[in-house]
């Protein structure tokens, strides 16, 4: 017999034994020395009884003591009412701004019933709408299995992107502001740089008076805003509706920011520009980067859409955290990326001898640092940049397999280094000397990324406070 009675079972089983022996409160509060009124505060959970006074009630009650312990409710109407009490009290109920009801002998059960199955289909369908960190990242590895199987490609979204940057006017070199505001023109929108975007919001687009609002530019001529704006429209060109799941959240995502990038680096002079690097073996990045004027993220990713498709060659693209965490991956060449049991890799450390993490005490940030590493799945060369944000360092790595070394720059390299991971013994286990001096006598304190631990926000659109978008629209419309 489980003695795991909460207060609110313990006082509905004091008062089934009660009324079943035909006693009122007053009468076993006499019984026991204490007032009905504290008899009632017990039996409705509110107040937890000392051990003697439960004894007390036992013996008058001529119960065993272990009996009014047993954590089932006395009988099925007893249940349902402590399941309406314990749903009025949570959170959820209370976001409804209704009152609670208050259960009387009176009301029939079938009321009790069907009140108890209104709550209970209220919680299951909260906990469907909330995107969980399980969920997120489950949808997360099958796009990005889905994107492996296409090259990281997308020829619809390629054409889209072209034909709108050749209607602006563009005909070489960077998209420019200038010529992004005349693409939202032929779209019927207006771009507006605002003070007070939604904190949630990275732009907002306001459907019926055809603007786009973005924040001011943080660095003149840099390429977030043209990017930002650029991914505002490509919602309303791909025809987005409102995502019905996170899955669809992120591969509406995905498009949006695949037509930004297809823009900024368009589909002709990009594979026009690479294939005469490629022919003078001279492919790198910052090439790449420098002739768009993009961040070299954006450029090292616009290539993996482009190299395998338009210039034969398998690759992979790491971004890497000061600590050693991938935090964006992709990979058709076979590199070994570290994966956790559902397949996810955002999150898991890279080997500590890849480029991606050597980079970092080797480069200056000026310079690409260039390693060629032995791995169980075969020998990759790397092109490694690394960078630094608020939250930290990270690395940008673009790489390939040895076959494929030839077309870049920085082949030359002798940079070497032996991976042995998945194997533990490589760099994630401590070397034996090392382990047994120190076994039991360390005690770090983890740091807790926050992350891992909130769940998505449900909205209409995931992580996004409606409230504050409908506030923000309503503030700027009459401007
Ligand atoms: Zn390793």
């Amino acid at each position: 017999m489980p003695l795991t009675a909460d207060l609110m079972t313990l006082g509905s089983r004091i008062r089934h034994h009660r009324t079943e022996r035909g006693l009122t409160l007053d009468q076993l509060g006499e019984m026991v020395g204490q007032a009905g009124s504290q008899l009632s505060l017990i039996e409705n959970g509110r107040r937890e009884p000392k051990l003697s006074t439960l004894k007390e009630i036992s013996a008058a009650l001529g119960v065993e003591l272990t009996d009014l312990l047993n954590g089932e409710p006395p009988n099925s109407r007893a249940a349902l009412e402590i399941e309406l009490a314990r749903a009025q009290k949570n959170p959820l109920y209370a976001t409804l701004g209704l009152p609670p009801v208050k259960v009387t002998k009176g009301m029939p059960t079938a009321a009790l019933e069907a009140i108890v199955g209104l709550h209970r289909e209220l919680a299951r369908r909260a906990s469907q709408a909330i995107a969980t960190p399980e969920e997120a990242r489950r949808a997360n590895t099958e796009l990005r299995e889905l994107m492996r199987s296409r090259n990281n490609y997308m020829p619809d979204i390629e054409e889209l992107a072209e034909e709108r940057v050749r209607a602006s006017g563009h005909v070489s070199g960077a998209l420019t502001h200038r010529e992004v505001s005349v693409m939202a023109e032929q779209l019927g929108f207006s771009l507006i740089y605002v003070n007070d975007l939604p904190h949630s919001t990275r732009s907002v687009t306001d459907l019926e008076n055809g603007r786009i609002y973005l924040p001011p530019a943080s660095i003149p001529g840099g390429h977030g805003l043209r990017s930002m704006a650029l991914q505002a429209m490509a919602h309303r060109l791909l025809g987005h509706e409102r995502p019905g799941s996170y899955a669809e959240f992120l591969w509406q995502r995905l498009q949006i920011n695949y037509f930004a990038a297809a823009c900024l680096m368009p589909r002709e002079a990009a594979v026009s520009f690479l294939t005469e690097a490629k022919a003078s073996r001279e492919l790198a990045v910052e090439d790449f980067r420098d002739a768009f004027g993009v961040t070299h993220e954006a450029a090292a990713l616009r290539f993996t859409n482009l190299a395998t498709t338009h210039l034969d060659i398998p690759l992979h693209f790491l971004r890497v955290n000061g600590d050693g965490a991938l935090q964006k991956g992709y990979e058709n060449d076979g590199l070994p990326l570290p994966v956790d049991v559902t397949g996810s890799i955002e999150g898991q450390f890279v080997c500590k001898q890849w480029s991606a993490r050597s980079a970092f005490t080797h480069t200056n940030r000026t310079t690409e640092f260039y390693q060629y590493t032995d791995t169980p799945a075969g020998t990759f060369w790397c092109a490694t940049q690394t960078g630094a944000t608020e939250a930290g360092e990270f690395s940008i790595s673009v790489g390939v397999p040895f076959a494929q070394v030839k077309w870049f720059r920085g082949r030359e390299t002798t940079q070497r280094a032996v991976s042995r991971c998945p194997d533990e013994t490589c760099c994630r286990r401590p070397a034996g000397e090392v382990a047994s001096r120190w076994a039991g006598k360390a005690w770090p304190s983890a740091r807790l990324h926050a992350h891992v631990l909130s769940p998505l926000p449900s909205g209409t659109f995931p992580g996004v406070d409606d409230t504050e978008v409908y506030e923000f629209l309503e503030a700027h419309a009459a401007e």
